[in-house]
């Protein structure tokens, strides 16, 4: 660290918190070591200042640190920043090489719609789709593979074993028969939310009036209903005792 570096931030630090006393000036000349053995920059010791400065750390009795403890602080912030800074780049350098792509989200197949589903630069009912190959690397290597299975179904004897392998595109390929599908995907996607939109509205509507509805629907209901047949008497009728008394009790014939 230069001279003129280290009075910067002399200047700095001392400005932040109002030291102006010979013995602070004497303890900070004391730290200059320390710094300068972690190979502090000046940029990184005002950065650790102000965050002092801003984060007010208390003790353990809630009381501001002591002067001498800025030592540590500035420390220990300066590691804490360069060890996430390293993380950071560390992440940067292995998302950099990871061969995720966000065209297939790493499986290689785009979806696409069916070639037979298309009329006019439109895809139509019943809105078939399919899959292609991406362009990316995993896309190359499900091209491959496909060949491959296709090569053998071709040299194999018996080819009833095996059901129709189709033909598999490659990006290239299916954008000249049809350059617009993603934005077929879109309109179609934006007619599906639009309908289910209403769907759920309407069905709101409709079960809002449940009630009445309800009512409605039991009587249609019982209408058309065949008339119920009447129940058999399972329990004999009870006789009256009075007419229990008049009736003898054998058969007179
Ligand atoms: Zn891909």
């Amino acid at each position: 660290m230069t001279d003129s570096d280290w009075k910067s931030w002399v200047a700095h630090h001392t400005r932040l918190f109002r030291w102006t006393a010979a013995e602070d000036l004497a303890m900070l000349n004391l730290w200059r070591q320390g710094f300068e053995g972690r190979g502090f920059t000046a940029d990184e010791m005002i950065q650790a200042s102000s965050a002092l400065a801003e984060d007010n750390p208390k003790n353990s009795r809630g009381d501001a640190i002591w002067r001498a403890e800025h030592f540590s602080f500035i420390l220990n912030f300066i590691s804490s920043a360069r060890l996430m800074k390293q993380r950071a780049a560390i992440l940067a350098e292995e998302v950099r090489h990871r061969t995720y792509c966000t065209q297939c989200l790493g499986c290689g197949f785009l979806f696409v719609p069916n070639l037979c589903s298309v009329v006019s630069g439109d895809w139509v009912h019943p809105f078939s789709s399919g899959v292609i190959a991406c362009d990316c690397k995993k896309g190359e290597m499900r091209l491959r593979n496909h060949a491959a299975i296709l090569e053998h179904v071709a040299a194999a004897k018996n080819k009833k074993k095996y059901v129709d392998v189709p033909r598999l595109m490659c990006r290239a390929e299916y954008e000249e028969k049809n350059p617009f599908w993603k934005s077929q995907i879109e309109t179609r996607e934006m007619k599906r939310r639009t309908e289910q939109e209403i769907r759920d509205e309407t069905h709101y509507a409709d079960t809002s009036r449940g009630p009445l509805d309800n009512v409605v629907l039991k009587v249609i209901g019982r209408a058309r209903r065949a008339p119920e047949k009447p129940k058999p008497i399972s329990r004999p009728i009870p006789v009256p005792k009075d007419v229990a008394a008049t009736v003898p009790n054998t058969c007179p014939f």
